[in-house]
């Protein structure tokens, strides 16, 4: 997968190093030597920011702000000759994703930015593909499929609709009649017993999801 990368760094020859090592990891770097330049791109922006703090034009600080002000998504990289704590505070309080005190090894801003991308990458995967962590289990609603670690829940029609409703209904008291209406629709009639025993399918097999039962009422997840 191919990600953009925007690095602003004004020592050329550091600037050089660093465009070449991250070329070499097959992503698309686009370099700047001033502040200025890089803040005209603030409008298309990358998959991530390298961000030297101490430039000649403007402030990397600065920069961030005009950046987060755009895509307050966009993850950030702070490079910065200035060690001190107070720098690291700073930057994180602006959102920066991470900092790298100079000097560094060229291999060291790789690491942090594999650990960036890779972070970008399960994101957008889950979100392509509809996945929402629910009480330590990974539901699909996209696919219907439910996983505990790699292993599949394999749920029935019906219990993956329950399911969503009670993940979409999270907190709320739902009685008996409610549940029958938005799971086998209201036209259908059942005992209140179907309501019940497919509770109890769905607790044995998804023990973590924390059902409450309400007496004479009906069912909450909390
Ligand atoms: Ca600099």
């Amino acid at each position: 997968m191919g990600y953009q990368i925007y690095l602003v760094e004004d020592e050329a020859k550091l600037n050089e190093i660093l465009t070449s090592y991250m070329k070499h990891e097959g992503w698309d770097v686009v370099s700047f030597l001033t502040g200025a330049e890089a803040a005209e791109r603030i409008d298309t922006p990358p998959d991530l920011w390298v961000l030297d703090i101490m430039l000649p034009d403007i402030d990397g600080i600065q920069l961030l702000k005009e950046i987060r002000k755009n895509r307050a998504e966009t993850p950030v990289i702070f490079i910065s000759a200035r060690n001190s704590d107070m720098d690291k505070i700073m930057g994180l309080e602006l959102g920066s994703d991470d900092y790298l005190a100079k000097p560094f090894l060229p291999r060291e801003l790789i690491i942090r930015v594999k650990k960036i991308l890779n972070r970008i990458h399960s994101q957008r995967k889950q979100e392509i593909e509809g996945k929402e962590w629910i009480n330590g289990y990974q539901v699909s609603f996209s696919k219907r499929q439910v996983f505990e670690g790699q292993e599949e829940i394999v749920l029935t029609s019906k219990e993956f609709d329950m399911l969503t409703m009670l993940i979409q209904e999270k907190g709320k008291a739902l009685s008996r009649q409610e549940i029958m209406d938005r799971v086998w629709g209201a036209d259908e009639f059942y005992s209140d017993r179907v309501v019940d025993n497919l509770i109890k399918r769905l607790r044995k097999k998804l023990p973590n999801l924390a059902i409450e039962t309400i007496y004479g009422f009906g069912y909450r997840r909390s």
